[in-house]
């Protein structure tokens, strides 16, 4: 099983990066392939705790090349922060074994600026998002006009090309979005070209390395940013994020076929979070709802946002399988759930007094739909370190089953 691709089942934070941690132990290479840095992984190293948002977890084990794909929208300045902050706790960046590939798309101030300066025009209908710019990037990727890294590598070309995209961002923010933050082309410009100096070095092809590794048998997990129900076409439109989340994203954000895929692992909380805005149809807004939030230790690792919390959603889950064609599925917290009575599980939407065959494609449908739930003993006993399905109690057990 040369290749192994790691996806969010529900609205990210289901431990992926704790999994991928586990997984790269022997792994020859570690690829981010969509998201940017509105992804957080908290990691320990020597009891000292680092945040990771762009650069692939994988950075932990010393025989593991780390690899940002051409579908990630990268934060260069981000990126050397997460660089000196490895760097100062001893981990080896060398660019060797840290790679950006020459087709990713930067962000850039102006893409925070509107990321921004949207969700305050919004008003009560804001999105929630982590504000990183990371939507914008990827429109301006669209709309082909995004700057990528290879750009860093032919500067003179890129700086007529660039002072027009920031004139007329500024003018958007100013105009449209009544915005008082402007962007500064020089200072803009002084900033990038420091940059590009620190950050060419990490340039290189990602695509070509990847096909390479698996055509040699070498061991590759691909870690996905987010949830399946935050993709941009299939999440919960308009409440999503600007890449596509789902495992049909490995190809194209690395740039192989997607025949080079072995097996595709699903993680899922074994009950549901979400953060931000956007219809969420198991949310509990009671004790039970505050319970999980406080033992879960639900705070966003990017934003310190509090996550909402609800029961295990399986029509959300059985789409989320169709999506991604799921192989396994690893089930994480269940010991959170430890000390509840009783337990439910979503298994049928009603909207309307009819039942839905799948989720509804429309938000404010989402909001209306009724779940209905199959109700389970909880049991007591405290099961985190147990680590055999025998020793779990029975209850735990036909919870999973
Ligand atoms: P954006 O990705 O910053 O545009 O945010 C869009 C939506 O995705 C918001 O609801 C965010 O809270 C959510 N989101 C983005 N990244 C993550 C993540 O890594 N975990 C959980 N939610 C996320
Ligand atoms: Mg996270």
């Amino acid at each position: 099983m040369p290749s192994l691709v790691v996806i969010g089942a529900q609205w990210g934070d289901e431990g992926k990066g704790k999994l991928v941690d586990y997984l790269t132990a022997n792994a020859d290479y570690s690829v981010r392939f969509q998201g940017g840095n509105n992804a957080g992984h908290t990691l320990v190293v020597d009891g000292k705790k680092t945040k990771l948002s762009l650069i692939p977890s994988g950075i932990l084990r010393e025989e593991c090349t780390c690899l940002i794909g051409a579908g990630v929208v990268v934060d260069p300045s981000h990126f050397l922060k997460e660089v000196d902050e490895l760097a100062a706790v001893g981990v080896d960046t060398s660019t060797g074994r840290l790679v950006i590939d020459r087709e990713a798309h930067l962000v850039m101030p102006y893409h925070q600026a509107v990321d921004r300066a949207r969700e305050i025009a919004r008003g009560k209908d804001a999105i929630g998002t982590t504000g990183r710019g990371i939507g914008p990037a990827y429109e301006d990727r669209a709309r082909r006009c995004g700057v990528r890294f290879a750009d860093l590598l032919a500067l003179d070309d890129l700086k007529p090309r660039l002072e027009k995209i920031v004139d007329e961002r500024n003018r958007y923010l100013k105009a449209i979005l009544e915005s008082d933050e402007q962007v500064d082309f020089s200072e803009l410009w002084a900033n990038l070209t420091d940059v590009a100096t620190r950050v060419a070095p990490y340039i290189g092809n990602v695509g070509v390395s990847v096909d390479k590794a698996l055509r040699r048998g070498k061991q590759v997990v691909f870690e996905g940013a987010q949830g399946t129900l935050l993709d941009q076409s299939f999440g919960t439109v308009p409440f999503v994020t600007s890449s596509h989340t789902t495992a049909g994203a490995v190809s194209i954000g690395t740039g192989i076929g997607p025949r080079l895929l072995d097996h595709v692992l699903g993680v899922a909380k074994a009950y549901t979070t979400r953060v931000g805005a956007g219809p969420f149809p198991t949310e509990l807004d009671d004790e039970i709802g505050n319970y999980l939030g406080e033992k879960g230790n639900e705070f966003g690792t990017v934003t310190g946002r509090q996550r909402r919390c609800g029961w295990f959603d399986a029509v959300a889950m059985r789409r989320s399988v169709r999506l991604n064609g799921f192989d396994s599925l690893a089930l994480t917290k269940l010991d959170v759930l430890s000390g509840l009575e009783k337990l439910k599980i979503c298994v049928r939407y009603t909207l309307d007094g009819e039942f839905t065959e799948d989720v509804p494609a429309v938000a404010s449908e989402l909001e209306r739909v009724k779940p209905e739930y199959i109700e389970l003993s909880g049991w007591e006993e405290d099961i985190s370190g147990i680590t055999k399905w025998h020793k779990l109690p029975d209850a735990a057990r036909l919870y999973i089953s």
